[in-house]
């Protein structure tokens, strides 16, 4: 497996020399942890007694029940099982064919349960999420991201907005569904998780409010998020905001702007903006980001995605191929961590600011946490970093992302164990019905990476076999 090999890197880079360090970066660094909510850490601290040992290979971090269900659907997903399945999905997250839904027919929804449902679903309610959170604790992973999967699905290409000064009733109940759904989600969560939010997931309202590019979201959607906000500080809770469809994300990066500067005060970045790498925008993005947050009393934070919406936008927009995003992606983490993004014209201060790596690349999480845990040890000045995966989808690059956790951390040395990652797992909750069109996506991500998806594959399998005494 890809992250075997990650011990065996060379963590000392050439050129660099601790020898040359001034003081000021040595104090940027010992600093660092000090800036992270002493809540979380306390909480994380409480997880690590529950890493795996270093005797045991990383996928002995996952229950059997978890284990087998996994080794099951990849095993689907990497043979000639794949198109009959992907067809079955397909039709019934499409909206033609209600006879389909989950909602309307038990058939389909006792199929989907123990399958799609359970592979990328945390579940329908406080119990059952609870139940899937404390396994997933229980494995040693540091948090976990939480999501309410309720859509309002409004075809947004093409779209001409609609005034959204004056709501009607309908469309202030769909803003007030979605605070409540999100204050619901919230409650589930402990001190050190996070909370995902989509703007759009309030409706019509934020949707037009978006394509007519205004500077700040409508007064109920604000005043919601606000809400939110102060909860989830109460609760040592942070917050990420999805990324979403190009055309609309000029606007929602202004919004999320605005959330940061006025929520993450006092050293804590409670809210994170997305920025998606596959953009050939996304460095200036950064930048503007980076801009903002110079010299300003607030922290940024940072999640960055490869961009999940490829098949449908202007082809133009996104990098010209997989290399090249994969490129930018890993640059961009390498700047940030070395504090070295060049911000033209304006060379102040790099800002206080705090990175999300969100991905299943392998290589990415290879570079990120080799450069992370270097700077660390060389005492090189660099940023919080944190590491998440999506449920059901490369739990063996998430497992040794906890197996590399637990061996930093067992080091007698203290600069190994300040290196140790963290690691997350990204879940969605809601009924079965609510989220077909999520599971339908996770199918599709999954499809597209049918290498890494038979790469687990097989590492399930050799899990599996060591576990019954066969390896
Ligand atoms: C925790 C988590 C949260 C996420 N949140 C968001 C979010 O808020 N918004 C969002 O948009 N996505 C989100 N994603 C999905 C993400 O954007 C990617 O689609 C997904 O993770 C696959 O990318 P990867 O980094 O895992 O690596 P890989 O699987 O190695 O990369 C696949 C990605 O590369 C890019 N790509 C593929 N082919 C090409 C090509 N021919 N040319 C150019 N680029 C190409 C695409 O972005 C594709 O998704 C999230 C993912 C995770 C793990």
């Amino acid at each position: 497996m890809r992250l075997g090999s990650m011990r065996r890197w060379p963590n000392g880079r050439p050129g660099i020399s601790t020898t040359m360090l001034r003081t000021s970066q040595m104090r940027n660094v010992s600093a660092l942890d000090k800036r992270v909510s002493s809540t979380a850490e306390a909480k994380i601290a409480s997880f690590d007694q529950r890493l795996p040992t270093k005797k045991q290979p990383p996928l002995a971090a996952m229950p059997n029940a978890a284990l087998f269900r996994s080794l099951l659907f990849t095993t689907i997903m990497s043979t000639a099982l794949l198109k009959p399945a992907m067809l079955a999905m397909k039709l019934i997250a499409s909206h033609n064919a209600r006879f389909l839904s989950p909602a309307k027919n038990p058939i389909i929804k006792m199929l989907l349960r123990p399958t799609f449902y359970s592979q990328f679903a945390a579940g329908e309610n406080e119990k059952e999420v609870g139940k899937t959170i404390q396994t997933i604790k229980n494995q040693g992973f540091t948090g976990v991201i939480l999501g309410y999967a309720r859509e309002i699905v409004l075809e947004t290409y093409g779209r001409t907005p609609q005034p959204v000064d004056s709501p009607t009733e309908a469309e202030l109940c769909d803003i007030e569904l979605w605070k409540q759904g999100t204050l619901r989600t919230l409650r589930m969560l402990s001190a050190g998780d996070f909370l995902a939010i989509k703007y759009t997931g309030a409706g019509r309202v934020a949707v037009d409010a978006c394509l007519s590019n205004l500077p700040l979201p409508p007064k109920p959607i604000e005043e919601a998020l606000d809400e939110v906000c102060n909860e989830a500080r109460q609760r040592g809770t942070r917050i990420w905001i999805d990324a979403e469809q190009t055309h609309l994300q000029p606007t929602l990066d202004k919004w999320v702007i605005d959330l940061m500067k006025r929520h993450n005060r006092d050293g804590n970045a409670l809210v994170y903006n997305t920025i998606q790498a596959y953009l050939k925008s996304a460095r200036q993005n950064v930048v503007n980001h980076l801009k903002e947050a110079q010299g300003g009393d607030w922290k940024l934070g940072i999640k960055l995605v490869r961009g999940a919406y490829i098949a449908n936008e202007p082809r133009e927009k996104i990098h010209d191929s997989k290399q090249e995003t994969d490129a930018n992606y890993n640059e961009i983490v390498e700047a940030l961590m070395k504090k070295e993004f060049p911000i033209a014209g304006n060379h102040g201060a790099f800002p206080d600011m705090q990175l999300f790596v969100a991905s299943h690349n392998a290589t990415t999480i290879q570079k990120a946490y080799s450069l992370h845990s270097q700077r660390i040890k060389e005492k090189q000045p660099t940023i919080y970093v944190e590491y998440g995966q999506l449920m059901g989808m490369a739990d063996d690059l998430s497992c040794e992302l906890l197996r590399l956790r637990s061996d930093d951390l067992s080091s007698s040395d203290e600069k190994t164990r300040r290196s140790a990652p963290k690691a997350f797992k990204c879940l969605s909750w809601g009924s079965t019905t609510e989220l077909v069109q999520n599971l339908y996506r996770r199918a599709v991500e999954n499809t597209d990476a049918i290498e890494r998806t038979q790469n687990m594959a097989k590492a399930l399998r050799g899990e599996v076999l060591r576990r019954i005494g066969l390896k």
